[in-house]
């Protein structure tokens, strides 16, 4: 492993403690080495969003802190433009806005801060708060890079040619929809489309019978580039904000008739679900780790290596997905895992995205999203979707209270979680990435 030690300083230190107690629980996502950011109001009301942290599990009003004058100056003023629940002004200004951020809050939230009485007021439970997309997102672009997931699909759709010959040159990607993208929470009507089945002459409007899930992770750009100008990679990690969960649901069946030849369409536009807390690359710090090929396979092209990608261009995120059926959520049963991953294996990093994203001249905005790809293990039981899990619906799931499953029914709940974990850091954690499926609309 390694941890990238010239971006570690006394914000990492595994022994800070804060004054809200329950950021010290060993398990919890957000203690005060994670300090993520996101958008959130008081569940139920009509307030505005406006911009908060979570530590524990409350959120601090990061608009109350900078007006209860609990931020140094330089750091409210990296927060004007937010004030509509939207963080893009503060996303742009890169990293030194968010290390300055991080190490105010830090120290706010330290036991013993002598600013805990005045802030104390301004904390809200999580569980009375609700959350929207922390940013207007105005381009989003859906990568490729889990090799294991790319090659168990490919055997799928081409039995004879799983990974097509440019898979381990270019990073491989789409351009998504950002209209349907919702925070966790998020519920949507199961979509109708054009499927043709392999016995049927001609295909037919109807519900998609075929509908998955994707587990990924979500970059989203900070700084962005003037168009014409490329990022190089040296220069890319400078450009990512940070790093959320992300569901890119998908109709199986739209996608297997529409997919030729220009890609996923209708099959993936209609929701797209995050969890709401941007983990930032420099709560991630502790969690690089190296990058290579595996012995065979091509090198990167130039533009796509540099000695800094090579040394610390992953991301160790240990990943899972949970069903919660109607019929679990009826009989009070919590969600029952379905498979567990990591982000450690993919074959493109997020310095490679971005660089690859912007070499022809493409312009990346502060609030662009990109989809890393489904993260599946080498194992069949660390797949990333149903479509692998069932082998394309071929072996349904037993799940514990008997039901099964090839692909999502209406009413269930599917549930991203991740966190990074090493020795002598802080565990941290991403939160809940939550969606359900509805009945498709008549
Ligand atoms: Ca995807």
């Amino acid at each position: 492993m390694s941890p990238m030690p010239d971006r570690l300083d006394f914000s990492h230190d595994a022994g800070l403690r804060s004054w809200v107690a329950s950021a010290n629980a060993p398990d919890c996502d957000f203690p005060i080495q994670n300090l993520p950011v996101g958008v959130f109001r008081r569940a139920g009301s009509r307030e505005g969003f406006r911009p908060g942290v979570a530590i524990g599990d409350q959120v601090v009003d990061l608009l109350a802190m900078r007006d209860a004058g609990l931020l140094p100056p330089e750091v409210a003023a990296s927060l004007i433009g937010c004030e509509r629940g939207e963080l893009n002004a503060f996303m742009a200004q890169g990293r030194a806005a968010r290390v300055a951020l991080r190490h105010a809050l830090s120290r706010s939230l330290l036991e013993g801060s002598a600013h805990q009485a005045r802030l104390q007021p301004w904390l809200l439970v999580q569980a009375g708060a609700e959350y929207a997309v922390p940013c207007r997102i105005g381009d989003y672009t859906d990568f490729y890079t889990g090799i294991h997931h790319a090659t168990a699909v490919g055997k799928l759709f081409r039995p004879d040619e799983p990974l097509l010959p440019n898979y381990k040159w270019v990073p491989i990607g789409y351009h998504g929809r950002s209209s349907s993208i919702g925070v966790s929470g998020q519920c949507f009507a199961r979509p109708r489309g054009q499927t043709k089945g392999p016995n049927e002459a001609v295909p037919l409007l109807r519900p998609s019978h075929r509908l998955d899930y994707e587990l990924e992770l979500g970059v989203f750009v900070g700084q962005g580039n003037a168009p014409g100008e490329p990022i190089p990679i040296a220069d890319a990690e400078g450009h990512a904000f940070g790093l959320v969960l992300l569901n890119d649901w998908s109709a199986r069946d739209v996608q297997g008739w529409e997919y030729q030849p220009l890609g996923p369409f209708l099959a993936k536009s209609f929701a797209t679900t995050l969890s709401p807390w941007i983990v930032t690359m420099e709560a991630l710090a502790p969690f690089r780790a190296p990058f290579s090929r595996p012995p065979g396979d091509p090198q990167p092209l130039p533009y796509l290596d540099s000695e800094g990608n090579r040394a610390a261009g992953q991301i160790d995120v240990a990943l899972e997905v949970l069903i919660q059926t109607q019929a679990m959520r009826d009989a009070g049963a919590l969600p029952q895992r379905l498979s567990q991953s990591s982000y450690l294996g993919a074959y493109w990093t997020v310095a490679q995205m971005i660089t690859h994203h912007t070499v022809n001249g493409c312009n990346l905005q502060p609030g662009d999203l990109l989809g890393t790809g489904t993260q599946s293990g080498p194992q069949p039981a660390q797949a990333g979707s149903l479509l692998e899990l069932t082998a394309g619906g071929k072996n349904p799931l037993r799940l514990a209270n008997g039901e099964s499953r090839t692909f999502l029914q209406d009413g269930d709940a599917i549930t991203l979680r991740g966190h990074c974990e090493r020795s002598g850091f802080r565990r941290i954690g991403f939160g809940d990435c939550q969606g359900q499926v509805l009945a498709a609309r008549v």
